[in-house]
């Protein structure tokens, strides 16, 4: 299995659960790809109801499973969804679309949609615009799409998969028309794996690896953007329309906001994508139409991804098919060789039980998929009541509420393995004891991996507050040298600055220099730099 966003993830699960052996590999970190930098919703997308009614519902359907089986993972999301005088749609078409959602939503154990007048509105939401003619509501899930990817590596592995990140794909190894396996390169070392089957689930990077075999992978790629907010500007999600008419969302996540995002065709380098001053414009200049103060709000961050959309002539591109399509190249002279390509985060479960059964087909392998129903880790009992186990551990209910979201019903083995309570940051309630637990067992190598899997530097100071702490908790786990724990720390504050860069103000700037200060400061302590 080749890539370990969420599509690779379900399939190595899948495959595992049915009792097949299964190497999943990914050159970077799990779901670092499209994947991490996605809307983190599960949602049916009511605007493709226009022109991709099927997609709609397979989502609607796939996110009612996923929603079952990753209940600490998901949390409702509510939007209002305002109209204005001159907006694409009026209040009659806006409530008569959300009429036909609703047939959809009880697939996803959603809640139908409520028209509010303006005052109702306003009453709701004080900080939309005055202009508004009127709204509707809409219910979505939220997840986050790191710990979705992770709890499917964790389980695949619990099921015998062998998992490794940080390793990448070199070359496909072939015998005449068939693929035998891959040679993957990890540690400065390259090793090969033999296989039956060689499934490439590397969503925008498909094609690159669809030619490693000799075949053709066509996508239309399209690279999105977001701001992210480190609190909640509203408790609703928000949209708004663009200048050129395109759907905004302002998305209200547990402790943080996500606002975008962009949708362009991407012709650059998939490993160096940049977000753009004008795309940051293009999202403030629509949002501020519908919410007036939003420039008032710091983002800390941006995110950009690539979306692996399946190739379709002349559509614009937020119009095209969030489809996905399952490829034999059998008969492109590359037998034991799939591409699963296009899709969506909320239908990955399912992209993922038709890809393993084509797998199967080929081996003759006759396991029903079991994903739809069987909980994924930290999901198979309910978790003890936040404030009783806040008591117990002496840590703040917020900080285990936190720690349940990623573990579920395993929180309390994470508190209870590293015997400290200590909080890792005054900004984010993250535990050291979810740190280390985190560097023994879930594939942390680097400070960005840690940041995925437990949130290190999420919050509002970026990393300036924890990121020496947490290089410190990691390289003591992991047996990093002073010089590896400095290193590992001026790499993600390198690394995360290229996000940052297109959005910081004043204030932004003098947080980065003080994050920039202390990394100079230990360079000074160090001596040797
Ligand atoms: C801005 C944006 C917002 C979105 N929002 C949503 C949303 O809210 N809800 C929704 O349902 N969908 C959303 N999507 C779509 C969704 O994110 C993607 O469809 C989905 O995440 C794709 O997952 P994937 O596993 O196929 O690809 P990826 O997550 O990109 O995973 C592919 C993996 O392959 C690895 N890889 C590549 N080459 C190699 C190699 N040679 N060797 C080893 N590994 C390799 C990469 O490192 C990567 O981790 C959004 C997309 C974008 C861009």
């Amino acid at each position: 299995m080749v890539g370990g966003g969420v599509t690779g993830a379900g399939v190595a699960r899948d495959l595992s659960l049915r009792g097949l052996s299964v190497l999943l590999l990914d050159k970077g970190d799990w779901g670092a790809g499209t994947t991490g930098s996605s809307s983190w919703m599960i949602h049916g997308g009511p605007r493709y109801l226009e022109f991709d009614w099927d997609t709609t519902r397979l989502s609607c359907l796939d996110a009612g499973h996923i929603v079952t089986i990753a209940r600490n993972l998901v949390y409702r999301v509510v939007f209002i969804i305002p109209v204005l005088p001159h907006d694409r749609n009026n209040i009659e078409r806006m409530e008569t679309a959300m009429e036909v959602y609703d047939r959809f939503q009880p697939l996803k154990h959603a809640h139908p949609h409520r028209r509010l007048t303006a005052a109702e509105a306003l009453q709701a939401e004080p900080g939309l615009t005055p202009d508004l003619i009127g709204a509707v509501t809409m219910e979505e899930w939220g997840v986050d799409p790191h710990r979705l990817v992770f709890a499917n590596v964790q389980d695949a592995v619990a099921h015998g998969a062998r998992a490794l990140n940080h390793t990448r794909v070199t070359e496909l190894i072939r015998d005449g028309g068939k693929v035998i396996g891959v040679r993957y390169h990890a540690d400065g070392a390259i090793s090969e794996a033999r296989a039956r089957v060689v499934v490439n689930a590397t969503g925008p990077w498909s094609p690159k690896v669809g030619a490693m075999a000799g075949v053709a992978v066509q996508l239309r790629p399209a690279k999105g953007i977001h701001l992210v907010y480190p609190h909640r500007i509203s408790n609703f999600s928000i949209s708004a329309e663009s200048i050129d008419g395109r759907d905004l969302l302002m998305v209200a996540h547990a402790g943080f906001t996500l606002l975008g995002t962009t949708d362009d065709d991407f012709y650059g380098d998939l490993d160096s994508v940049d977000v753009l001053e004008d795309e940051v414009e293009y999202l403030l200049q629509g949002f501020e139409r519908v919410f007036p103060t939003i420039r008032n709000y710091r983002p800390v961050r941006t995110t950009t991804g690539v979306r692996p959309t399946l190739f379709k002539w002349r559509r614009y591109e937020d119009e095209l098919s969030r489809r996905y399509e399952v490829i034999d190249h059998s008969r492109q002279g590359a037998d034991g060789f799939i591409t699963i390509a296009g899709g969506k985060l909320s239908m990955y479960r399912l992209m993922a039980e038709e890809t393993s059964d084509a797998v199967c087909r080929k081996l003759g392998h006759q396991a029903p998929c079991t994903t739809a129903t069987s909980p994924l880790p930290g999901n198979e009992s309910d978790a003890e009541p936040a404030v009783e186990l806040a008591a117990r551990c002496g840590i703040p209910a917020l900080a285990v509420l936190r720690l349940q979201s990623r573990h579920g019903s395993n929180a309390e083995k994470v508190l209870d393995e590293a015997g400290t309570s200590r909080i890792l940051c005054r900004c984010e309630p993250i535990t050291e004891a979810e740190l280390v637990h985190a560097s023994r067992h879930e594939h942390v190598r680097t400070l960005a991996d840690a940041f995925r899997r437990v949130g290190i530097a999420a919050g509002p100071c970026a990393g300036a507050a924890c990121i020496i702490r947490s290089a410190e908790v990691i390289g003591r786990e992991l047996g990093w040298s002073a010089t590896q724990k400095f290193d590992a720390a001026r790499d993600f504050v390198r690394g995360s600055w290229l996000g940052r860069a297109p959005v910081l103000n004043h204030a932004g700037w003098a947080q980065e220099e003080l994050a920039q200060g202390v990394m100079r400061g230990l360079t000074r302590n160090d001596g040797t730099r």
